[in-house]
C-alpha cells in the first residue's frame, strides 16, 4: 500500500463557553482536519489539536507544504520509520506529526478490519473514566458548574487555579462545599507559580480540602522545582507542560520530578510516541491520565484508542475534548454513561468526517 495523498484542512470551532485557565482564555479552537489517501482506496483521518502556537493553520502548512510532498509514496503500515522521517525533517511541530500519525493508524486499522486499540496490545479495560475541567471564574459561579458536572455523572473534576492564592482558596473551598466529599478534586496550575516555595505554601494551603493531585505547579523547564515540591507536600504532583515527548518523560523521571504523567497525543506527536511515554512510566512505575488540547472529534477517537489499551492509565482522563466545543467534524457520538466513556468502536479510529461541517468551519 502507498500513500498518493495527504492534505491538512484548518478549522476552527467555537467553544461552548469560554474557558480561562493561567495560560489565558479562548473563545474557540483552531486545529486542523488531515486526510491520507492511499491507492487501495482506504482514507485515514487525523486532527491537528494545539492550545500552543502555532495552531491548527500554522501545523497545517507543516504538513501541506512539507511533509506532504516527502511521505507521498510511502507504505502508511511503516509508522515507526515514517516518525522517523518527519522528525528528521522538522524540528517539533509535534501537533502536525500527530495527525499524521493517527491518520497511519486509522488506514491500518481500516485494512486490517480492526480498532486501533488492537494495535496497541488490546482492550485492557471496559470503560475510562473521565475527568472534565472548571474554567477560572467567580468561586460560585466556578463551583455550580462542578455540582452541574457531578450531576452528569462525572466523578472527578478538575479546578484551574495559579494566578491569585486567594482567589484559588476560595474556589477549592466553594467548589468543595458544593459538590461534598465523595468528588475526586483535582487542580491544574498551568506553570502559575513562580517558584518552588511558593507551590509548596499554596498546596499546603489547599490540602485540607483533599485535593487528588496537583498538576503543573511550575515552568515546564524546572524539574528541580518540581522534585522540591513533590518531596515537601503530600499530595500528588503531575506533570504536563513538562512532559510532551518520550524524552521529556525520561528527564522527569531523573529528576524525581513528579508522580504522575499528563500524556497528550498531539503535544507527544501521536498515539505512537505517546504510547512510548506510557511504556516508560510504567517501567518507572508511574502512572498516567491522558489530556486533551481540547480535541474534536477525531482527535478524541486517537485518545480513546490509546486509553483502553494503556495498562497504567492511573486515574480519570480527558477523553471528552469534544464537549467543549458547539460543534463537531464527525458523524459519530461518543458513548459517556455515568462519567465513563465505552470503547470507540473502530475499525480504526471509528469516526467519519462529516464535510458539511468541514466546509462549515474551514477558514
Ligand atoms: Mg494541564
Amino acid at each position: 500500500m502507498k500513500i498518493t495523498r495527504i492534505t491538512a484542512t484548518p478549522i476552527r470551532v467555537p467553544r461552548t463557553q469560554q474557558f480561562t485557565s493561567s495560560l489565558g482564555r479562548s473563545l474557540e479552537s483552531e486545529n486542523a482536519v488531515v486526510e491520507i489517501d492511499t491507492d487501495e482506496g482506504i482514507t485515514g483521518l487525523g486532527e491537528v489539536c494545539s492550545i500552543w502556537d502555532r495552531k491548527g493553520r500554522g501545523q497545517a502548512e507543516d504538513i501541506n507544504d512539507l511533509l506532504a510532498q516527502t511521505l507521498l509514496g510511502q507504505d502508511p503500515f511503516r509508522i515507526a520509520d515514517i516518525h522517523a522521517v518527519m522528525d528528521g525533517l522538522l524540528h517539533r511541530s509535534y501537533p502536525a506529526k500527530a495527525g499524521i500519525d493517527m491518520a497511519l493508524y486509522d488506514i491500518v486499522g481500516k485494512t486490517l478490519n480492526t480498532p486501533i486499540y488492537n494495535l496497541l496490545g488490546g482492550l485492557v479495560r471496559d470503560r475510562v473514566l473521565l475527568s472534565h475541567s472548571l474554567s477560572m471564574g467567580e468561586p460560585a459561579q466556578v463551583a455550580e458548574m462542578a455540582a452541574s458536572l457531578v450531576a452528569q455523572g462525572y466523578k472527578t473534576v478538575k479546578a484551574k487555579i495559579g494566578q491569585d492564592q486567594k482567589a484559588d482558596l476560595a474556589t477549592v473551598q466553594a467548589i468543595r462545599n458544593k459538590v461534598g466529599p465523595d468528588v475526586t478534586l483535582r487542580l491544574d496550575a498551568n506553570m502559575g507559580w513562580a517558584n518552588a516555595k511558593e507551590a509548596v505554601r499554596n498546596i499546603k494551603a489547599l490540602e485540607p480540602f483533599d485535593i487528588e493531585l496537583v498538576e503543573q505547579p511550575l515552568h515546564s523547564s524546572d524539574l528541580v522545582g518540581l522534585h522540591h515540591v513533590r518531596d515537601h507536600v503530600d499530595t500528588p504532583i503531575m506533570a504536563d507542560e513538562s512532559v510532551w515527548t518520550p524524552a521529556d518523560a525520561m528527564a522527569c523521571i531523573r529528576a524525581e520530578a513528579v508522580d504522575v504523567f499528563n500524556v497528550y497525543v498531539a503535544e507527544a506527536g501521536g498515539i505512537y510516541p505517546a504510547s512510548q511515554i506510557f511504556a516508560i512510566a510504567e517501567a518507572a512505575r508511574l502512572p498516567c491520565i491522558i489530556g486533551s488540547m481540547p480535541e474534536l472529534g477525531i482527535g478524541t477517537a486517537a485518545q480513546a484508542h490509546l486509553a483502553f489499551a494503556m495498562r497504567n492509565l492511573g486515574y480519570a482522563s480527558d477523553v471528552n475534548g469534544f464537549i467543549y466545543h458547539a460543534d463537531d467534524i464527525i458523524h459519530e457520538t461518543f458513548q459517556i454513561d455515568d462519567g465513563y466513556l465505552a470503547p470507540p468502536p473502530g475499525p480504526g479510529l471509528g469516526v467519519s468526517l462529516n464535510r458539511d461541517k468541514l466546509e462549515q468551519y474551514r477558514f
